[in-house]
């Protein structure tokens, strides 16, 4: 049986496993990575490879994914604000150390990859990946291949303007991304901006009646425990969610939309719901179109290593 290596590196931590050629992860290491400096970052990769290379003997390869702007053609991290890393040859770098053909590429398109292999978008053929997370990752599976554009950068769904003339900042610096108008953040920022309303004091409460303290994650919670003022601001995300579904769909035409990260999965329904309405309202031939499925991502934290250790299985 062959078994490959995937490692998911993000800005709190590095999750690593061995999986097999049926998406099965047969072995786990995990270490932190908050604060820490950019080359002990590296080091902390290449510990995980080695542990795990000698835990499961015959290992061919390792996937890297990394959230940042991925050469991945040339095998360098071009930005990761996160990490701290520019220009980072992070594929030599790893291969330097471990005996053993290394790829690496975004953190969002390898977890689109997990789905589309092994997850909620198992046989949809061509389809595209959101992670609604603190922010908004995309990927896109076309003709059975990650697409990453001409230069390795493409599929950047978070960062789609929906609102250019909107009050709302992106991390990026651009206003109204899809990133500011519909992520995990982009909830707690419209319940601190209407904390001072009436129906706000339930959300209030959870936050230990500071406004400045609410966050996406206890206004997600007090959504699903039934709260009418937190379900208003989790209709109003995910209705941008779906204004930036629509552009995808109306680009891309896949066959269905996978849905994936944190502040997906604290709100469920009460984000999808609204979304699919509003796509369904804003795509072109509404009138006789069908949406395609938008559906939950099904591998959580892991699609992200399983799609990097699929990768590695291509290459080796
Ligand atoms: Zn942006």
């Amino acid at each position: 049986m062959a078994v490959t290596i995937g490692i998911d590196v993000g800005g709190t931590k590095i999750a690593a496993g061995v999986v097999d050629d049926a998406g099965k992860v047969i072995a786990r290491r995990q270490i932190a990575t908050a604060a820490m400096h950019p080359t002990a970052v590296v080091a902390g990769i290449v510990k995980v490879a080695q542990e795990l290379n000698a835990a499961a003997p015959g290992t061919t390869g390792i996937g890297i994914g990394a959230a940042g702007l991925i050469d991945g053609a040339n095998g360098v991290v071009l930005s990761a604000p996160n990490i701290a890393w520019e220009n980072v040859p992070l594929r030599q770098m790893v291969a330097d150390r471990i005996d053993l053909p290394v790829v690496i590429d975004n953190d969002a398109n390898v977890a689109a990859w997990g789905e589309a292999l092994y997850g909620a978008g198992k046989g949809y053929g061509d389809q595209i990946m959101l992670t609604v997370g603190t922010g908004i990752g995309g990927g896109i599976i076309i003709g059975g291949q990650i697409y990453r554009g001409a230069h390795g950068v493409g599929a950047e769904l978070g960062h789609m303007i929906v609102d250019a003339s909107g009050p709302s900042e992106c991390p990026c610096g651009n206003h109204g991304c899809l990133e500011a108008m519909a992520s995990g953040n982009s909830i707690g920022r419209r319940a601190r901006e209407r904390a001072s309303e009436p129906g706000a004091a339930a959300v209030l409460e959870r936050a230990g009646r500071d406004g400045a303290a609410i966050t996406g994650e206890l206004v997600g919670e007090a959504a699903k425990a039934g709260d009418v003022w937190a379900r208003a601001i989790v209709t109003e995300t995910g209705r941008w969610l779906g204004v930036g579904i629509a552009n995808v769909l109306n680009i891309i035409d896949p066959s269905a939309v996978i849905i994936a990260g944190g502040a997906a999965a604290g709100t469920g329904e009460l984000l999808l719901g609204p979304a699919r309405d509003a796509a369904a309202e804003l795509i072109i031939g509404h009138a006789w179109r069908k949406l395609p499925p938008v559906l939950p991502a099904a591998l959580g934290y892991d699609a992200g290593l399983v799609g990097a250790a699929a990768l590695a299985r291509a290459i080796s």
